[in-house]
């Protein structure tokens, strides 16, 4: 697309910033523009301006790094008392906390980390939510932490690290069992798959 003298400027950047979405290489990033320029101006005009609201209108969660509306401090799991407030459900992103929610198989909290460790491209344990994720134990009673990590080897890394610091606290650890293929993340797994993994974890 870049190298496309029939495609101006804009449709160049506008390709390139497509390109950068997970999945979108650029064919595909070139694939939706020209559907784009087949749709008349208010249909395109709905879809910039949902993804305009998207940074205005969501923000994270103060608590467990879900997103929740720009109103709220707290997201709608960390505001519901129906929920288990002594257990804690780590993940790595916020699709994964929406696989397990999916499942209906838990009822306690979350603390989304925002990534696993992965020294190679520098997210190192102080990138990710972990100084929150202890603060909460402290102030908090908890019991169980549940560490529902990719099956690959940041997700592994991740959860030596998180063992070994959580160690101090005196609680109940546990992963996901080793039903996971190896490589597969949370957010993609079949439901029956991450179920049983949930169903039968592991105490570390
Ligand atoms: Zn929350």
């Amino acid at each position: 697309m870049r190298n496309n003298p029939l495609l101006n400027e804009l449709l160049q950047k506008l390709a390139y910033e497509m390109s950068k979405l997970p999945g979108v290489g650029p064919k595909t990033a070139e694939k939706y523009i020209f559907y784009l320029l087949n749709q008349n101006e208010e249909e395109i005009n709905r879809l910039a301006n949902l993804i305009a609201q998207l940074a205005k209108n969501i923000r994270l969660c103060e608590r467990c790094h879900n997103f929740t509306s720009v109103n709220e401090a707290l997201c709608p799991i960390c505001q519901n008392k129906q929920r288990e407030q002594n257990v804690i459900c780590v993940v790595a992103r916020q699709q994964d906390l929406i696989a397990i929610e999916n499942l209906h198989e838990y009822n306690g909290l979350y603390h989304v980390l925002r990534g696993t460790l992965n020294p190679v491209e520098g997210v190192t344990p102080d990138k990710l939510s972990i100084n929150s994720l202890l603060k909460r134990l402290e102030e908090n009673q908890i019991n169980e932490i549940i560490l529902a990590l990719d099956a690959d080897i940041n997700g592994e890394s991740t959860i030596l690290y998180l063992q070994k610091i959580l160690k101090p606290y005196n609680l109940k650890v546990t992963r996901l069992a080793k039903g996971m293929p190896m490589g597969a993340s949370i957010e993609y797994a079949d439901e029956a798959t991450l179920a049983n993994a949930f169903k039968g974890r592991k105490e570390l």
